[in-house]
């Protein structure tokens, strides 16, 4: 099995140093649970910052810090305090958290932070070229390396690299926002496999791919320079049986104990965050004191016990909101306070692990408010202490974790009103009631914990790459090619059936300016000229145009996808009778969605008509096809037809009638000895299915495609039909 590489901005150990000796210290968080059941089961390396400046180590202590973090499986890479400053309290923490968190005020757009976050992206990519080996699975971690999968892809194209985002993305009105927004996106794509907590977040991922960088996605899956890129939520666990057995330890049995004797018969509601904005500490400790407010009845009964732990510390923004909590829970305590009685208990410190768990096990209610978060743990850490069912979560619906949790009450964190009313429901629920609700979330805790999420993500990484080497593009090799060309000459009937847009001339932004160059002119009127060729262009336009643009070049002719025939210079027919009196139906459905749609316009060929949105702004096209093609359905199977949804259009004409089945007409006209075929899109897919099996096809351009192999694009096609031309 390939040795599995994590990477994150810091390692689960940091190096500090006491009188010239360094000293190791071991982090234990989510992630680095998480991480430890790979580690159990693969082999691991951990690659990251250790904590400390690479300036106050020299050579000697550097080469012995590689060694000791070796042993505990990890890597360092060494920055400096002006990185620090610019990546990570930088634009990592001005920049990118509050602007993916939608706290634009918040946020700078600095080029020299910027800068710094590219360097330090660079140096990481250098430190794991130095380490790496092929067969590696990379799995780098959040917004600190979002440039980190694409430098990797440059240097090892066939690295297999995971992605997992701990943070939310914004909707991309927010994300576009951002000067770097397209470096961005580009580097995340280098990945095979990204990930993020919330279907939500992968949708908005996806928004801003397409409408920042014209990216489409099927399901999912992107299609990017001739690799499949998967896209997909995986809702990040916690270590459910460290919480759930908590309580039996006895340092925690202890810390219950002291805590009880001091909360007596208080009910108690807990609150543990990480000192930050996007946590709603201000806005929850104000729907608090409405509710003391609005119910005196419950003064002296109910007490919050808040804790606030120190973060980045240095940001403006969290030294004014350090103020005004301070200040907040002054004036609440001051407000309602009686002797003996304070109805916030405020803790401005990191609390230890028994401490935690101990305020867990006695929170009547777990208040877990923030305006927005990636995931938030301590709702699911909560829910896991609570062995004996009781407790009750009042949670935010801006939280990942919202989207699990339908059994919490689900609150609006600006809403003063509603979270006040939630504390009063919440202290008068039933046992049952309560035991009902954190029993059922309990089960998914269980089942999706932490090394549950670890593994899923690195098996779907692991299947992401076996549906890449399935999905490949089978590109025309050199010497492919060469055996074309040599079955070309060893042949002596022969026939080409190439498509016309996309295929011949490339693939228009501007859908009538389209003419045959002279070059593709010469190169099919040389072809064309050999009577042991036989040359039929295949079109979805009308035939008027194709028979102005080959009127001097000796070829057979397929108009409107198979519609209308032009066969040995005689004039233009139809295989089956087709009828069009089903147009007037249809017609007035397309000028009403040309008319709401912007830039979309309708085009009527004899027997076809078709909705083009490629003019359209891509998310708006997408979902105005979406409802068309819904709202043909029926009339197009009760009027015996086919809506096909291909490239910006929708067509629709009689059912029955393809390029495939006019492509027939030839196919099926004599022992040919050589056939080739080249196409580009979803009509070109009929064509291909039609073909024996010793025929050539070919798909111009990345995808799935029932052609043998792809080819780059209409220039490659050309020059390859011109070796051909030349062997006449
Ligand atoms: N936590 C901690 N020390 C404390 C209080 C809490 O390490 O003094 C932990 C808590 O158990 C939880 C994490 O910090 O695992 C907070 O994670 P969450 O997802 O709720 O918020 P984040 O801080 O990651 O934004």
């Amino acid at each position: 099995m390939a040795r599995i590489i994590i990477i994150s901005n810091r390692l689960p150990v940091t190096v500090e140093k006491y009188k010239d000796k360094l000293a190791y210290r071991p982090s234990v968080g989510g992630l680095a649970t998480g991480m430890s059941s790979l580690q159990k089961d693969y082999e691991c390396l951990w690659v990251g910052w250790p904590g400390i400046d690479r300036d106050q180590l020299n050579s000697k202590e550097r080469v012995s810090l590689v060694k000791e973090l070796g042993k505990m499986g990890n890597y360092p890479v060494f920055l400096s305090q002006a990185h620090i400053e610019g990546y990570y309290n930088g634009f990592c923490n001005k920049t990118i958290w509050s602007l993916f968190h939608c706290f634009t005020q918040f946020t700078i757009y600095e080029n020299h932070l910027w800068e710094t976050y590219r360097q330090v992206n660079q140096i990481f990519c250098q430190t794991i070229l130095d380490i790496i080996k092929p067969n590696d699975l990379i799995w780098v971690h959040d917004y600190h390396l979002m440039l980190l999968p694409l430098l990797l892809r440059k240097r090892m194209p066939d690295l297999n690299i995971g992605f997992f985002l701990h943070i939310p993305f914004p909707p991309s009105e927010i994300f576009r926002l951002l000067p770097w927004r397209r470096e961005l996106l580009e580097g995340l794509i280098g990945a095979d496999l990204i990930g993020f907590h919330t279907y939500d977040y992968v949708q908005n991922f996806l928004d801003s791919l397409l409408r920042i960088c014209g990216y489409e996605n099927s399901l999912s899956f992107i299609n990017y320079q001739n690799r499949i890129v998967k896209v997909d939520s995986f809702p990040m666990g916690i270590d459910f049986d460290h919480f759930h057995n908590s309580s039996k330890q006895e340092e925690v049995k202890q810390e219950i104990k002291k805590i009880k004797n001091k909360i007596g018969k208080n009910k108690v509601i807990v609150s543990v965050d990480r000192l930050d904005y996007t946590k709603g500490i201000l806005e929850r400790l104000k729907a608090f004191s409405t509710f003391l407010e609005d119910n005196p009845e419950y003064w002296e009964k109910v007490i919050m016990i808040q804790v606030a732990v120190p973060s980045r510390i240095d940001i403006p923004q969290y030294q004014q909101l350090k103020q005004q909590v301070d200040e907040m829970v002054g004036y609440v305590n001051g407000r309602f306070g009686t002797i003996g009685w304070s109805p916030i208990w405020y803790l401005y410190r990191s609390i230890p692990f028994p401490e935690l768990a101990a305020l867990y096990y006695l929170g009547d209610i777990a208040l877990v408010t923030p305006l927005k978060d990636g995931m938030n743990l301590v709702a699911k850490e909560y829910i896991a202490t609570k062995n004996n069912g009781t407790g009750v979560l009042i949670l935010s619906e801006m939280a990942g974790v919202a989207n699990e949790m339908s059994e919490a009450l689900i609150v609006n964190p600006n809403n003063r009103t509603q979270i006040s009313w939630a504390i009063k429901y919440a202290l008068n629920m039933s046992v049952q009631e309560q035991q009902r609700r954190v029993f059922s979330q309990q089960k998914r805790l269980r089942d999706y914990d932490v090394k549950r999420w670890a593994d899923d993500f690195k098996n779907h990484l692991v299947k992401t790459i076996d549906e890449q080497q399935n999905l490949a593009t089978r590109y025309l090799t050199p010497k492919n090619r060469l055996k074309i060309i040599k079955d070309y000459e060893q042949s002596i009937q022969r026939l080409f059936l190439i498509n016309y847009d996309g295929t011949l001339v490339p693939f228009h932004l501007k859908f009538k300016d389209a003419a045959p160059s002279q070059k593709i002119l010469q190169t099919i009127s040389l072809l064309a000229q050999d009577p042991e060729n036989k040359v039929v262009i295949l079109s979805g336009r009308k035939k008027d145009i194709l028979n102005k643009w080959f009127k001097n070049v000796k070829v057979d002719l397929i108009a409107e996808h198979g519609a209308w025939l032009k066969k040995n210079s005689s004039g233009w027919k139809t295989i089956v009778p087709l009828e069009k009196e089903w147009k007037g139906e249809i017609r007035p459905i397309l000028e009403q969605y040309t008319n709401r749609t912007p830039g979309s316009f309708t085009q009527e060929k004899e027997y076809s008509l078709v909705w083009h949105y490629i003019n359209v702004e891509p998310t708006f096209g997408r979902t105005r096809a979406m409802e068309l093609m819904n709202s043909l359905l029926y009339l197009t199977s009760n009027l015996n037809l086919e809506a096909n949804h291909g490239d910006k259009v929708i067509e629709i004409k009689s059912a029955g009638v393809n390029k495939g089945i006019a492509a027939y007409q030839w196919i099926s006209e004599k022992k040919w000895d050589f056939i080739i075929s080249i196409g580009d899109d979803w009509s070109d897919e009929y064509t291909f299915s039609q073909l024996p099996a010793s025929a050539y096809s070919i798909k111009v351009g990345p995808g799935i495609s029932q052609a043998k192999y792809n080819i780059n694009s209409a220039a490659e096609v050309l020059t390859l039909l011109k070796e051909l031309a030349k062997k006449l």
